[in-house]
Formats: C-alpha cells, sequence, structure tokens
C-alpha cells in the first residue's frame, strides 16, 4: 500500500488539504503590496514607490540584506492597531484557506518600536487578530517576539522590558533578521533572561550562518527549535545531536531559493534532512515576498524533490509535534490529519 505512489496531482490535492501547522512565518513579511499601498493611503504615509507593481518589481532580491532593506521599508505604512490587526486577519484568511489549524506567528518589535510605534499597539492590533482567528476561523494561533539580531543586545534588553506588561498575549522569544555576523552568543543575556521569565525559545540559525551558529543556539540561548537550519548537513555531529534530542527544524524552501541559499528547489536538502530523521517542517517565512504561502511551498517543493504521500503525512505529524502546545491538542490535530487522510484513501479507492 505503502509503495504504491499516488499520481502528482492526487499527492498535491492531499497537501492542499490535510490539515498543518505554520511555525514559522514572520508577520511582517505577509504584508503585500496591495496592502502595504492601502495602510499607506490610510495613515498618509508616501513610499518611495509609484504604485504596486513599481514596488513587486522592487523583490528582485539577491540576498538577505537586500530582502531585509525592502522589508522594512513596506513595514513602515504600520502605524495603528488596526493596522497591526488588519495585517494578520490578511494572513489568517491565507492561512485557512491552505488548512492552517495551528500557526505560530513571529512579529518584530524592534521595526515599530524604532519609529516611534508603541508596543502596545504592535502586540495589542496582532492579539486582536489571533483571538478573532480562534473565534471565527478555527485557528488556533501564537505569538513569538523576534529580537533584531543587527541590532545590540541592550536594545533586545529594552524590548523585553517594553513587553514585561503583556507577557499574556506572546509564549516565547525568537532572534531573526541578518545572521552573519550576528551570532546567537551576542543575545546570551536576553535570552536567560527570557527563559527564566518561563518564555519559550527558538532561533534562526544555519540559514546562511554556519553550524557553529546552530551549536550556539543550542547551547547558549536555549533553543527548543531551530529555525532554518539546513547548514546542519556540514556537520555529521550536530545532525546526530538533532536527531537525538528531536529538535524540530523549521525549513522555509521558496525563501531559500529566493535568497539564494540554494539555487533551485531541486537542490534543496529537505529530504535529506528527513531521511536522516530530523523533525523537519515546511513554512513560508515571508510569503509575500518569497513567492508563496504555505501550500506553495509543500506544491513547489514536492514537484521539484518528487516526494512521496508518506513525506507529506510526515510533514504535518511533524509540524504539530514540534508546534508549543499541550498533548491534547498535539493528538487531536494528529486525529484531524488520521481522518483526513482516512477520508482521502477511501476517495481515491
Ligand atoms: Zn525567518
Amino acid at each position: 500500500m505503502t509503495d504504491l505512489s499516488p499520481r502528482p496531482e492526487s499527492i498535491a490535492r492531499f497537501l492542499r488539504g490535510m490539515p498543518k501547522a505554520e511555525l514559522h512565518i514572520h508577520i511582517e513579511g505577509s504584508l503585500e503590496p496591495e496592502l502595504i499601498f492601502r495602510l499607506a493611503q490610510r495613515n498618509g504615509v508616501t513610499l518611495p514607490y509609484a504604485d504596486v507593481e513599481s514596488l513587486r518589481a522592487a523583490y528582485a532580491f539577491t540576498n538577505l540584506q537586500s530582502f531585509l532593506d525592502i522589508y522594512y521599508a513596506g513595514a513602515s505604512v504600520l502605524l495603528t492597531e488596526d493596522d497591526f490587526h488588519d495585517m494578520a486577519w490578511a494572513y489568517f484568511e491565507r492561512a485557512k484557506a491552505d488548512n492552517i489549524v495551528h500557526a505560530e506567528l513571529f512579529f518584530d518589535p524592534q521595526t515599530h518600536t524604532d519609529r516611534g510605534v508603541p508596543f502596545a499597539t504592535v502586540i495589542d492590533g496582532l492579539r486582536r487578530a489571533v483571538d478573532r482567528a480562534g473565534r471565527e476561523l478555527d485557528i488556533h494561533a501564537e505569538l513569538i517576539l523576534c529580537f533584531l539580531r543587527h541590532l545590540s543586545e541592550d536594545a533586545a534588553l529594552a524590548t523585553l522590558e517594553q513587553a514585561r506588561p503583556h507577557l499574556n498575549k506572546f509564549i516565547g522569544v525568537g532572534l531573526d533578521s541578518s545572521e552573519v555576523g550576528h551570532p546567537p552568543e551576542k543575545f546570551a543575556r536576553v535570552f536567560a533572561e527570557a527563559r527564566a521569565i518561563g518564555l519559550r525559545v527558538v532561533a534562526h540559525a544555519g540559514e546562511e550562518g554556519p553550524p557553529a551558529y546552530i551549536w550556539s543556539a543550542l547551547d547558549v540561548l536555549g533553543a527548543e527549535r531551530i529555525d532554518h537550519g539546513v547548514q546542519a548537513t556540514k556537520d555529521p555531529l550536530l545532525i546526530e545531536r538533532l536527531v537525538r534530542e528531536r529538535i524540530p527544524l523549521t525549513v522555509c524552501p521558496l525563501s531559500n531559493v529566493k535568497l539564494c541559499v540554494f539555487g533551485d528547489l531541486a537542490q534543496h536538502n529537505l529530504a535529506e534532512l528527513m531521511d536522516l530523521g530530523l523533525v523537519v517542517t515546511i513554512n513560508s517565512d515571508d510569503p509575500a515576498y518569497f513567492g508563496g504561502y504555505i501550500n506553495q511551498n509543500f506544491l513547489d517543493t514536492f514537484a521539484a524533490l518528487n516526494l512521496r504521500l508518506w513525506h507529506a503525512k510526515q510533514l504535518a505529524r511533524n509540524s504539530f509535534e514540534a508546534a508549543f502546545a499541550t498533548q491534547e491538542r498535539k493528538a487531536a490535530y494528529n486525529a484531524r490529519l488520521d481522518a483526513f487522510a482516512a477520508e482521502f484513501d477511501n476517495s481515491a479507492a
């Protein structure tokens, strides 16, 4: 039965319909050019682009830094609580269409507080959308506060202080932005502080940076999940540890190609990482900028690497295992996946 390989269109139908969790999505990276222009108009912000088309045309990045430059320009239209709500709500509507049942959203408060937007405006707008997604879309979502690693640790510590009155609104901290030259150990104190408060810990590591950054994300920051981590295959000892401790990797295939981490999807090491026994998940990273939301990542990666139905089930299962959720919730997600798979088998028979 498992050796029978369904036709590609059948696998595509499975990928689209299966319940899944998304664990690596920067909410500011879900801002579509249309929404950027709508918010700019609403807030009277002048953009350095004439129209939606010229903004889209500027998305021809060559590396992480050239992407980040446009990313921060796009975020400049976000000023009010409603803006943050509307941005997250637009993502949740897409997430629903892709059958995401659980989402953990990264947000970058420093991108906004450094422009004079209060921390409370950012988190209250996002949280309103998160709560609404639970009520109206049956998507359970959480927020993870990310520190910008190109800024100082003192700036990160100040952000954590601003976040203290809002600890009931987010579940963890992460580390994002320009990786190379900004190793995890630069943020040892702020992550120790976050752990002491009881926050969950993730970190971007091994996207463009070396395996050493993954080691220090684990050992110095106490990361429970590694965002990206695709450079781990350069270090067999590290792979051994990630497998042994079941430390998940939140992999973002379309992002990796857009930022030239891999030449094309056919060269991506996702299948290799799965074969090695790692808890790999597929995610969209910054979907408005990188050419697709989570289902597009699944569809394109499966086509390029000729992956099978068991990969799809495993990736969905991994996404639930890697989620920050109670065992009861995870069991319920897996039951939904099993029910979907059984119904799929029946309809295919
Ligand atoms: Zn990311």
